[in-house]
């Protein structure tokens, strides 16, 4: 059946911000390049902050399918200010509270959450009954509970729901998964993978608030490890221990008076392979993913920046550096798939079920860590 279409993060931003600027100079530019008759899917942008303003705007002139439609702010000038640099109507600004009008704009078909992770839940539900797709950032929601509410509420409206888990659209990452999957380097054994930065206290960041950011590093920037770890095996983890470190003393870090600064976790899988993760708010930008094989070794790294991913594998005959693969704009191409999905009627590489899978092993991450026992995973 077709489906029915309504007409200190800082180290991230500096590799970024080439691309960023070329893109937001040139989106006319761009999409007067397209065919007219081209269907584009509209997207209404929900939260106005770092991620939808720096990378998912601009990432649309690299896109064929999709347009930003509307915007969703709790700050009007702000939200003119952008409406006016990428040509969406005054019209189609929303605030939290007008956000169910959405259903009524038919320019809309989708929505793109870049909002605190633990207000995910509540704007995908409502989306959903908007009759609006849903494209959510990671990680998918706070807890198992609300993911699968977020899942139940798509499927009851017939509404399609991706998690923006942008690796998985990157060319170095998915070569690494093609080859480690052609089984040339022999079996997976051991993989090690951190994800790291050292974090601002300011502007007042939602990311130290466990109410709202439903953790520390872990679920912000570990989740990539936990995920990498996913992608690049194919199989699931079955046992998971961990330890975090949260300052306590009354003279430390007050960055971290409400999640953890670090996270170590280990994870075992079905045929034997073992994962070694760590993520910490409190060191210089890290981010790799090292895959050791019994007959290579395959490196990505660094493995999740926005843009300059790298990947080299070494084996007895030498290294091999995979510089032909070109860097794209991970954020376009992941706009590009969800789109693709709802013009024809397709489920999302990483759709919602995706999303809670991680959430579940990062709750039993930290039942690991709280515990100081091997949690064991169905
Ligand atoms: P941000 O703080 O820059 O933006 C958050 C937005 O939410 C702001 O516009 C803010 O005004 C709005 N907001 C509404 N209610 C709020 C409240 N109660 N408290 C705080 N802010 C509120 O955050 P961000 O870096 O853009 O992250 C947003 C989401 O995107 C998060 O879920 C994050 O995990 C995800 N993210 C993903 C990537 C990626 O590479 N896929 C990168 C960065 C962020």
């Amino acid at each position: 059946m077709p489906i029915s279409l309504s007409p200190s993060r800082r180290q991230f931003l500096q590799s970024t911000l080439a691309s960023a600027a070329l893109a937001a100079a040139s989106p006319t530019l761009l999409a007067q390049s397209q065919p007219a008759s081209a269907k584009k899917i509209g997207y209404a942008l929900v939260g106005l902050g770092q991620l939808n303003i720096h990378q998912i705007l601009p990432a649309f002139a690299h896109t064929q399918n999709s347009r930003p439609t509307a915007l969703v702010s709790g700050h009007p000038e702000k939200a003119r200010a952008l409406a006016r640099q990428y040509n969406i109507p005054e019209s189609s600004i929303y605030t939290y509270e007008t956000y169910d009008k959405l259903k009524d704009n038919a320019e809309v078909d989708a929505v793109y959450i870049a909002l605190p992770n633990s207000m995910h839940a509540e704007y995908t539900i409502r989306a959903a009954a908007a009759g609006k797709h849903v494209f959510c950032e990671k990680p998918m929601a706070n807890t198992p509970e609300d993911c699968r509410k977020m899942i139940d509420a798509c499927k009851k409206a017939d509404r399609k729901l991706m998690i923006g888990y942008r690796m998985r659209y990157e060319p170095h990452t998915t070569t690494a998964i093609d080859l480690i999957k052609s089984g040339s380097l022999g079996k997976v054994k051991l993989i090690q993978s951190v994800h790291s930065f050292n974090i601002a206290p300011t502007p007042p960041q939602w990311r130290l608030d466990k109410k709202r950011s439903g953790g520390g590093p872990l679920v912000d920037i570990g989740i990539y490890c936990l995920n990498a770890c996913r992608y690049l095996t194919g199989e699931e983890p079955t046992e998971i221990t961990a330890q975090n470190f949260q300052p306590t003393a009354p003279d430390s870090d007050p960055r971290f008076k409400d999640v953890e600064e670090s996270t170590v976790f280990t994870l075992k899988f079905p045929s034997g392979i073992l994962a070694t993760c760590s993520t910490s708010y409190a060191h210089m930008y890290e981010g790799r993913a090292t895959v050791y094989c019994e007959k290579g070794t395959v490196d990505l790294n660094p493995a999740f920046p926005y843009q300059g991913v790298r990947l080299k594998s070494r084996t007895r005959e030498g290294i091999k550096n995979y510089e032909e693969i070109p860097d794209v704009d991970q954020f376009a191409k992941e706009l590009e798939h969800f789109s693709q999905c709802l013009l024809e009627n397709k489920t999302p590489r990483t759709p919602g079920e995706e999303g809670l899978k991680d959430v579940r092993l990062i709750q039993s991450i930290y039942q690991a860590a709280s515990s100081s026992k091997t949690v064991h995973v169905e």
